[in-house]
């Protein structure tokens, strides 16, 4: 078996209503595929965290490697496309675009073996999983601590155990947002929040130590990536545990915030860090640190799949009778590319997602849907 071809499918729905996180504002949801077909016919579906253009121009670049190799050396060709653009690349889109080949390559051996890509990682540990919503984002035209409050009771409503609100546009703002919040699920209901790195040290230090008594579970991306010095900081200076990584690439992009502590709970993201090959030696680095592992999830049925795919394989950590478990990051906000472009759409009941079985990622897309949200001009 050879690979082919590398398609890519640039994917655009406007949105009814913009919404805001403290670092984007996002009027639509654009997302990229990637496709790679074989000689025999099997196809695989990747997919890369960020800009769709700039990832489909980096994956193109990239499929001058790969027509005419061996998909299943997946490997072998992370590699060698790494090594490809390795001077000038190393972190940002040239791992994210080698991150939707490297989960077509598995979709495709996963195919090609007859089994789920979890089962290749070494096998399943759970079979479903608990979900988190994402939503409470900053929207168009309402009262942010009314509308936060809103969606929150209605997660727990529908039965997810956990939410993650956004923060980030202003100290004591948010800590209304968050309060109200509280106060409308009570003390049951697991809150995060995610400030986006809209803060910096001061602000989120402040921010922290204010929200102790909220009983908050996480404080996702306190301050701006770059500044690891200041993670620590944060980490040290207020009392709820520090989240951080969907920003951070490949295993070396990961070394210094696991090594340094920065976070005690990272999250690669499958689509951003390297892909199923790379996103298994960053969970190893992290358990080898004592560090959670709760994958970042944001794109369409074929990131979430891949999520699926590999929080099946996680090992429990630590290991004992009642463990850890990893939580599902669920989007709740505005994507018809969640359900609509597979022939059967991922989705909780009361709050726990069934992990696919079938071969690969265990989905099959709907290429109807994906000519009606092609972007246009793509
Ligand atoms: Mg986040």
């Amino acid at each position: 078996m050879k690979i082919a071809e590398v398609r890519t499918h640039l994917l655009e729905h406007k949105l009814d209503v913009a919404f805001e996180s403290a670092s984007m504002r996002f009027d639509r949801r654009a997302h990229i595929l990637v496709e790679i077909v074989c000689d025999d016919g099997t196809t695989g579906w990747g997919e890369c965290l960020g800009p769709a253009r700039p990832n489909a121009a980096v994956v193109q670049a990239y499929a001058n490697w790969l027509i005419g190799e061996n998909p299943l050396e997946t490997e072998k060709i992370w590699a060698r496309l790494y090594n490809a653009l390795r001077d000038q690349g190393q972190r940002g889109l040239a791992v994210t675009a080698l991150s939707g080949i490297d989960i077509a390559l598995w979709d495709i051996k996963g195919k090609h073996f007859g089994v789920p890509v979890s089962i290749l990682l070494g096998g399943r540990f759970r079979e479903s999983i608990k979900a988190y919503a994402t939503g409470s984002f900053k929207r168009d035209g309402v009262d942010r601590v009314e509308d936060n409050a809103t969606d929150v009771a209605r997660y727990w409503k529908e039965g997810f155990h956990a939410t993650k609100i956004k923060i980030g546009f202003g100290v004591e703002e948010d800590l209304r947002v968050v309060r109200a919040a509280r106060d409308a699920v009570g003390s049951e209901m697991r809150i995060m929040v995610d400030a986006n790195h809209g803060y910096d040290v001061v602000e989120a230090v402040r921010f922290g130590q204010a929200a102790a008594e909220l009983n908050l579970d996480w404080f996702e991306e306190p301050v701006v990536p770059e500044q690891l010095a200041a993670y620590r900081e944060v980490r040290a200076r207020q009392p709820i545990p520090v989240a951080g990584g969907e920003t951070w690439h490949s295993r070396w992009g990961m070394r210094e915030p696991v090594e340094t502590r920065c976070v005690d709970i990272l999250q690669p993201d499958l689509a951003g860090v390297g892909g199923f090959t790379e996103a298994k030696r960053v969970a190893d680095l992290a358990a080898l640190h004592g560090i959670r592992v709760v994958p970042h999830v944001w794109g369409t049925a074929v990131h979430i799949a891949a999520a699926l795919q590999f929080m099946a394989a996680m090992v429990p950590s630590p290991v004992r009778v009642n463990p850890i478990e990893p939580i599902l990051e669920f989007d709740r906000t505005d994507n018809p590319f969640r359900q609509a472009i597979v022939n059967t759409p991922i989705e909780h009941v009361n709050g726990v997602v069934t992990i696919p079985n079938g071969p690969g990622l265990g989905i099959e897309i709907n290429r109807d849907a994906l000519a009606e949200f092609k972007m246009k001009d793509a």
